[in-house]
């Protein structure tokens, strides 16, 4: 049996189609997944919440029976999303073992907590995908209103963040935020899910394997016998075959150092320590500066952004990222954000009575 609490094995493998579509894909999607001897759970989405109306919204109630075969033939545990009371409801009557809450419900507090409350008593796992903006106290709160409501298994599920402009992600990860996550709940698992990242398959392996190495505990990919022939998320499924082979293809690298590793490593963290010290020091410093140039704008009555000199910054740090082999996006990044800040100290000392 799965415990969420206790993962034998990193990574918690969990596989299985976008949608249940009919009987003999679920049951064959979870033969051959089975076969890859790389799943400890098998998922299908039977209500399916979708961005718009018309495209297929899930078998429903009917595709429950599907996934229970699968438990009987492949001893696989089976997980499906809910996104209502009545739909806990039905997957406790059928005996589903597992459930997660949708990107899409994550962000209604009010359905999130239907959830914990239809949960609340059994012993059903339940799992968070985090909501589909960037917005880390939403999928924090959801999961104090799971474990608050008595639920015993959780875990949170990454699966990136809608955004409008260029994509090389359908979902972007914004890791950082699944990694303030881990922060504050550091005994929840946190699962990847690198499939609705990603939207496509060519970087998937990539995306997990980055999961990885930020010392996720799971993997929830999406896999389909007939990818291209899928009822949803078609260009981002994978044959169980194919999965077998991301999954092979991963390095599992060790969360800790080994005893004969550590000196070392300590040594260079102790180097990294010093340089923030000194980090720090300059940028009390730099603030420091900014406050008495605020007193003197103030005082000339001299406006605080004065744009050819901020042009002349940012250039001179980009030309020298350049040539220091950084990265360009990131030093403009940092120095912007520098920046927006000497802006705001300046503005507090310009307005203060
Ligand atoms: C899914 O897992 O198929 C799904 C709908 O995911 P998300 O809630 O992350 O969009
Ligand atoms: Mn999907």
């Amino acid at each position: 049996m799965i415990d969420l609490n206790n993962i034998a094995q990193r990574p918690l493998l969990i596989a299985g189609p976008c949608s249940a579509e009919t009987e003999e894909q679920v049951l064959e999607t979870a033969r051959r997944l089975k076969n890859t001897g790389k799943i400890d759970i098998f998922r299908a989405g039977i209500w399916k919440p979708r961005t718009r109306p018309g495209s297929f919204e899930g078998v429903g109630e009917t595709g429950l029976p599907w996934l229970v075969k699968v438990k009987q033939l492949y001893d696989l545990p089976v997980a499906v999303e809910v996104a209502r009371a009545e739909h806990v409801a039905l997957c406790l009557e059928h005996g589903i073992d597992m459930v997660w809450i949708g990107a899409r419900t994550t962000v209604n507090p009010f359905a999130v907590q239907e959830i914990a409350d239809a949960c609340a008593g059994t012993n059903l796992p339940v799992m968070l995908k985090n909501p589909i903006n960037p917005d880390l106290s939403l999928w924090l709160g959801g999961m104090e209103r799971l474990i608050k409501s008595g639920i015993k298994q959780v875990a949170a599920i990454h699966r990136g963040f809608s955004f409008a402009g260029e994509k090389i992600y359908r979902n972007r990860p914004q890791w950082q935020i699944a990694i303030d996550f881990k922060t504050e709940m550091p005994d929840v698992p946190m699962i990847n899910d690198p499939s609705h990242i990603c939207g496509r398959r060519d970087i998937l392996h990539k995306v997990a394997q980055k999961a990885m190495d930020l010392d996720f505990d799971g993997l929830m990919i999406e896999s389909h016998i007939t990818p291209d022939l899928a009822w949803s998320d078609a260009s981002q499924q994978i044959t169980p075959e194919i999965y077998a082979d991301l999954i092979r293809d991963l390095i599992i690298r060790d969360t800790k150092p080994a005893l004969d590793q550590r000196d070392e490593l300590h040594r260079m963290r102790k180097e990294i320590d010093l340089l923030d010290d000194e980090l720090m020091q300059i940028l009390i410093a730099r603030m420091d500066i900014a406050r008495r140039i605020g007193l003197y704008k103030k005082k000339n009555n001299l406006t605080i952004l004065q744009t050819s000199r901020w042009m002349e910054i940012l250039e001179k740090f980009k030309n020298r990222a350049a040539n220091a082999q950084l990265s360009e996006e990131f030093i403009s990044r940092m120095i912007k954000t520098i920046h927006d800040e000497s802006i705001e100290i300046q503005e507090n000392v310009m307005n203060q009575k």
